[in-house]
């Protein structure tokens, strides 16, 4: 922040003042006379009202804020039909498979889901490839099967949406719109998602800093969505041992430095269903309000990402054994 000074006199006395309350302070020097001094805002937690009051000081000027609407989410939680994500809220869980493959599919995996005591079923009915000949979704009609099966189990429903012209047919039947990690930067996507008023599921892209994760909320929440909910899925790295490289520190940067709602998506991390369960303890001890897991009643048989799903008793397990969702009646400890 600047602070200008009435009279270049009183710079070293407002200085010693700024310094005495643990800010690093620049003098800005124009011929012989200090007109304003350099402080760093983050430097200590001092109000701006605290600093106009010393005595000298002609006005406290803060930098514009990048992604105000962002930062005024802070402490807040996202709101996905009756259920809420976000600090102080239990942990969420959402699960489903990869893709929506079938009505008897998506209807076994939700009654997993229901049972291991999710609340959110997951599902991709237009899917995003690296390669054009693989299972793309069933579009349309996998969107109505998601939506029966949520409602028939009581779970609301996430989906990713691929382009601006579906955003309408997707926020008819979702409680809240996914954008996956190849768009997270797709702007005009991120515009039409969020002019649905929705909840967003933001995905962050395999190779973004966080800082350009909170600038893409930013056009969602710009565009009018009703909250986002920020997801980990592992960034692309040297090392092909895991499929991507989970950034645990930046999902504890974002619960307790931010404060903003983030989710863990250990499936696509880790590529493989054994790493799973390590690395979703792992996230919610770094401050995760949820997991989002994949899940399919035949793993063997999955359309896309088999290796990466858990069959219907892992997932209980895991949700058991993250010891965060009421294990159900007579379950095993
Ligand atoms: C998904 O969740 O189905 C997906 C494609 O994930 P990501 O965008 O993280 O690759
Ligand atoms: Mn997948």
């Amino acid at each position: 922040m600047l602070v200008t000074l009435n009279d270049p006199r009183d710079a070293q006395r407002v200085a010693a003042r700024l310094q005495a309350l643990g800010l690093w302070t620049e003098p800005l020097t124009h011929g012989s006379a200090t007109r304003a001094l350099l402080v760093r805002a983050d430097s200590a937690h001092v109000s701006a009202e605290l600093i106009e009051a010393i005595d000298g000081v002609a006005a406290v000027l803060m930098p514009p804020r990048i992604h105000p609407r962002v930062d005024a989410l802070a402490g807040t939680c996202v709101t996905v039909g009756p259920l809420t994500i976000g600090a102080g809220a239990l942990p969420v869980l959402i699960a489903g498979p990869c893709s929506v493959e079938s009505v008897a599919q998506i209807d076994a995996a939700a009654r997993a889901v229901k049972a291991a005591g999710g609340s959110v079923l997951r599902g991709g009915a237009f899917k995003p490839r690296s390669s054009p000949y693989s299972f793309s979704g069933h579009g349309r009609d996998a969107l109505d099967w998601l939506y029966d099966a949520g409602q028939a189990n009581g779970l609301a429903v996430v989906t990713e949406v691929l382009s601006e012209r579906d955003v309408e047919v997707v926020a008819a039947r979702a409680d809240m719109l996914q954008v996956g990690s190849r768009n997270m930067q797709a702007f005009a996507l991120l515009k039409a998602v969020g002019s649905a008023g929705k909840p967003v599921m933001l995905k962050r892209g395999m190779a973004a800093t966080v800082e350009e994760w909170l600038l893409a909320a930013e056009h969602l929440l710009l565009a009018g969505a009703s909250g986002v909910v920020f997801c980990e899925r592992g960034l692309r790295s040297f090392d092909p041992s895991t499929r991507n490289l989970l950034d645990l520190g930046a999902v504890a940067l974002l619960a307790h430095v931010h404060r903003l709602p983030v989710v863990v998506d250990p499936s696509h991390a880790a590529g493989r269903r054994d790493l799973i369960a390590p690395l979703a303890r792992a996230a919610l001890a770094a401050g995760a309000h949820g997991l989002i897991v994949e899940c399919h009643p035949e793993p063997g048989r999955a359309a896309s990402d088999g290796p990466q799903a858990l069959d219907p008793d892992a997932l209980a397990d895991l949700a058991r054994h993250c010891e965060v969702y009421p294990a159900p009646k007579g379950s095993a400890p």
